[in-house]
């Protein structure tokens, strides 16, 4: 089995402050600079460039005069020089990304999830779609750092371990990060979806925007992603976020936890296939035995509706109208919680509806007599699609290779 990974030569903690230093900066930082935001000596500087310089990961990318003296060389990231994969389950979709050093996506595939989904299949699917990535995306493979996995909650991130997400019923204590480490001979770290989808959009955010927000995933379930200060919130076991139980109708159907009118339980595709069955909107989904769930003719069906009121279907606009105004009653007691001035919508079902739903949601938010800051509000889509997620799990493989702060959450094999 492969063991290749580049960790241990740039696990020394200086060279992993420069790398970082340097990453940050996109047109690069020369000798001096670099000493004056790390706080290191020109002398170590100078030996720790020359290693990354060896190592293939910067380069000297010409000269700047600032001021007097000899101009400068600047160095700057090989973003060739590493690459780390990313992979975002859902019950419905399986999304995969190669990112290179700057987190720029070099390839990326998706794949239908088994259905029914069990664990082990699952597995076996994506560590194939892995190595079929990396071969199509010509990378060379020694040069892969390792693979993120975002995954529904809740997780065990420590033990690499996921525990009973609601979507995923037959999956029960899965320990993904260790059976993915063994199928792949790669390093792999695991992390909650909405978190590892918040991440990214930190990671490509520019300016003011992505400091202070929550990140609506909606996917086969709703979850929320948070950063706060610019860091993703993600609380003592890695699972904050959830804020599936919020009450947004009191004569809504009865949730799992025993109240009525929960917001996962009301906006997610299955709920509102139902309602757009129930409506005549869409004919009833043949039963099957051995997947209750069914996430696949789920997901299909979901497409139909939102369809149907993309066309103009007074009835299937109704539904995804009375949707946004479930879900806004919900943001509005996160914003409040929070005191957060964006939210940010993604995850792969969001593109279907998104339109539809932004059509009302901003105002009901805004207009909610709940809410306590009266001031703007932004309400925008992922800049990165529906790759966030995985390529947030990518985005965290660097993070945790080139930032230093300790890595146990990453495993070699
Ligand atoms: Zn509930």
């Amino acid at each position: 089995m492969r063991t290749g990974t580049n960790l241990p030569a740039i696990s020394g903690y200086n060279q992993v402050v420069v790398l970082d230093s340097i990453r940050r900066a996109r047109s690069g930082l020369s000798r001096v600079e670099l000493a004056e935001r790390t706080g290191l000596s020109a002398q170590t500087i100078g030996n720790v460039s020359r290693r990354l310089l060896e190592a293939g990961l910067i380069r000297e990318s010409g000269k700047v005069v600032n001021g007097p003296g000899k101009p400068r060389t600047l160095l700057q990231l090989v973003s060739r020089g590493s690459f780390a994969v990313g992979v975002h389950i859902d019950p419905a979709v399986i999304t995969y990304v190669v990112l290179d050093l700057e987190g720029a996506v070099v390839a990326h595939s998706r794949t239908r999830t088994p259905s029914p989904p069990q664990a082990d299949q699952v597995i076996e699917l994506m560590a194939r779609s892995i190595r079929a990535l990396i071969d199509d995306s010509g990378v060379d493979p020694s040069l892969v750092l390792g693979v993120g996995i975002a995954s529904p909650g809740p997780i065990d991130p420590e033990a690499g371990i996921v525990l009973d997400p609601p979507m995923l019923p037959r999956w029960r204590d899965v320990p993904l990060r260790a059976a993915l480490s063994e199928a792949t001979g790669l390093p792999v770290l695991l992390e909650k979806d909405v978190t590892a989808a918040a991440v990214a959009e930190t990671w490509f955010s520019t300016g003011v925007s992505r400091a202070n927000f929550a990140f609506v995933y909606y996917g086969t379930g709703y979850g929320t992603g948070l950063v706060l200060g610019r860091e993703a919130v993600r609380g003592v076991s890695s699972n904050a976020g959830d804020a599936g139980h919020i009450t947004v109708d009191s004569e809504g159907t009865i949730c799992v936890c025993g109240r009525r009118g929960c917001v996962g339980d009301l906006i997610t595709p299955r709920a509102l296939v139902a309602e757009a069955v129930s409506a005549g909107v869409l004919a009833p989904l043949p039963p099957r035995d051995d997947d209750p769930l069914d996430m696949r003719a789920v997901g299909e069906a979901f497409q139909s509706l939102a369809a149907a009121a993309g066309s103009g279907d007074e009835a299937a606009t109704r539904i995804l109208h009375s949707a946004a105004r479930h879900l806004a009653r919900a943001l509005v007691v996160i914003v409040n919680l929070l005191d957060i001035d964006e939210i940010v919508f993604g995850g792969p079902f969001w593109e279907d509806i998104g339109d539809a739903v932004l059509e009302v949601l901003p105002h009901a938010v805004l207009t909610s007599k709940a809410l306590i800051m009266k001031r703007e509000i932004a309400f925008v889509t992922s800049a990165i699609g529906e790759d966030v997620a995985a390529v947030g799990a990518a985005c965290l493989v660097l993070d945790y290779a080139f930032s230093p702060r300790p890595s146990g959450m990453l495993i070699s094999v």
